[in-house]
């Protein structure tokens, strides 16, 4: 069976194929320019010092911290590689680095990076422009986050995802909770705009009562957002999970239940469910909108795995570093696979937005968005959709379908009844009557 995707971005990766190249890419960045819409920039640091047995992100696993330089060197040729198909007045409003560890860098090969993205791209300045980066509590510091804050980044999102250390052993991660209080401390009396804490649910020997208390004390700590994902264990994908024994982990129930107590936990604590899996402390209505505004943005990535997505084309660089490092030494823009987006395409990546972002969908004004019928057009998915309805999960509401409390923290699951390429089979069938 395949990951649920986080739906970061529609159709997933798994749409993407051979069809689309280099050419295709510079085209369409080229149309981009005349719809000027906001401009993002995501670049991939693939680094990290040890595996940690649950990741699915292909890191590069080293300890040699010269090994940077060529990759940034690499980074900067796609930079110049890119920015030749961009109006030069297109602004960078979102910043966003991610791995990998990006702090495995030095702070001398960070403050080279953010120079190389400022002399080729036109970087916001002013306060209300994003730009975020991923920490492992592990490996940063005091003295990272005044750097970080000195080189302009405001938002910071820390992997905590589970302070139990029988389950930290268990993924090979032993991080205690007062490295995550320190650098929330630190970010606070820097003015970071915010802070984000991300936490894993279906981790190997979680329990309800670990997890629980993994809660409390995060909640304790008061960050301004909280994200919930869920551990998908695909061994046969990701080598470093092989590590994990599959009698360890949660089963679904429990899963389940940790779920329903982190839903009553969060609530109890202040956080509102923002849609995906987000929380954010106090009714951020701010913070809704962002998540929103973001899939408008257009997205360039760079670096080794990075995904760009255009209004109608996404395309992804070479998984590995090799084949990304030889397509720039070739002189060429390292576009692997890619897809071109197609109306029905984009109606379903619309009514997956909606519904992961404002746990709601109304069928009418999709219709409206697109010049169709999209009861009609989505068909298909709505009946799928009655038997989560059963469950549930959902209701309708003549035009309207509703994600009922139940069903919040399974809005990614319900978001596959769209996706016209996931090969997963459907967990919830209509029962005949319904
Ligand atoms: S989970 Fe993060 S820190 Fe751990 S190996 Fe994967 S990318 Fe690196």
């Amino acid at each position: 069976m395949s990951p649920t995707p986080d739906y970061a971005f529609y159709p997933t990766t798994h749409a993407l194929g051979d069809g689309i190249g280099a050419e295709d890419y510079r085209r369409a960045l080229e149309h981009s320019n005349a719809a000027a819409r906001p401009l993002s920039l995501y670049v991939h640091l693939p680094f990290c010092q040890r595996a940690c047995f649950h990741c699915a992100r292909r890191p590069v696993t080293t300890s040699d911290t010269r090994l940077p330089e060529a990759y940034l060197a690499r980074l900067d040729r796609e930079m110049v590689l890119t920015r030749r198909h961009l109006d030069a007045g297109r602004e960078v409003r979102s910043l966003q680095w991610g791995g990998g560890t990006p702090t495995f860098l030095s702070l001398s090969q960070m403050s080279d990076l953010i120079d190389r993205l400022d002399a080729r791209f036109r970087l916001a300045g002013d306060r209300d422009r994003e730009y975020l980066i991923e920490i492992d509590p592990r490996e940063a510091d005091v003295l990272t986050l005044r750097h970080l804050e000195a080189l302009g980044f405001n938002r910071l999102s820390l992997e905590v995802l589970d302070l139990d250390p029988a389950v930290q052993q268990a993924i090979n991660r032993l991080q205690g909770p007062g490295l995550t209080e320190q650098l929330i401390d630190e970010a606070d009396r820097l003015g970071f705009h915010s802070v984000n804490l991300n936490l894993i649910i279906g981790l190997p020997r979680q329990t309800r009562e670990g997890f629980t208390a993994t809660l409390e004390q995060v909640i304790a700590m008061a960050p301004a957002r909280l994200s919930l994902f869920h551990y998908q264990h695909h061994p046969e994908r990701f080598p470093p999970q092989r590590h994990i024994r599959a009698e360890e982990l949660p089963t679904a129930e429990e899963t389940l239940e940790m779920l329903d107590r982190a839903l009553e936990l969060l609530a109890a604590g202040g956080y509102v469910h923002v849609g995906r899996d987000r929380f954010v402390r106090g009714d951020d209505r701010l913070a809704r909108q962002a998540g929103r505004a973001r899939g408008r943005h257009d997205l360039l990535g760079l670096g080794v795995t990075a995904v760009s997505r255009l209004e109608d084309l996404h395309v992804r660089n070479p998984l590995t570093l090799d084949a990304y490092e030889s397509a720039l030494d070739q002189g060429r823009l390292p576009t692997a696979v890619g897809h071109r987006l197609s109306l029905d395409d984009r109606l379903r990546r619309a009514a997956i937005e909606t519904l992961m972002s404002e746990l709601s969908l109304d069928l009418a004004a999709l219709g409206d968005d697109f010049g169709l019928d999209a009861e009609r057009h989505l068909a298909t998915p709505l009946s799928r959709l009655a038997g989560a309805e059963g469950a549930g999960l959902v209701e309708r509401r003549g035009m309207r379908l509703n994600v009922t409390p139940t069903g919040r923290l399974r809005v990614r699951q319900l978001a596959t009844a769209f996706d016209a390429y996931l090969p997963a089979p459907w967990p919830w069938q209509a029962s005949p009557t319904s």
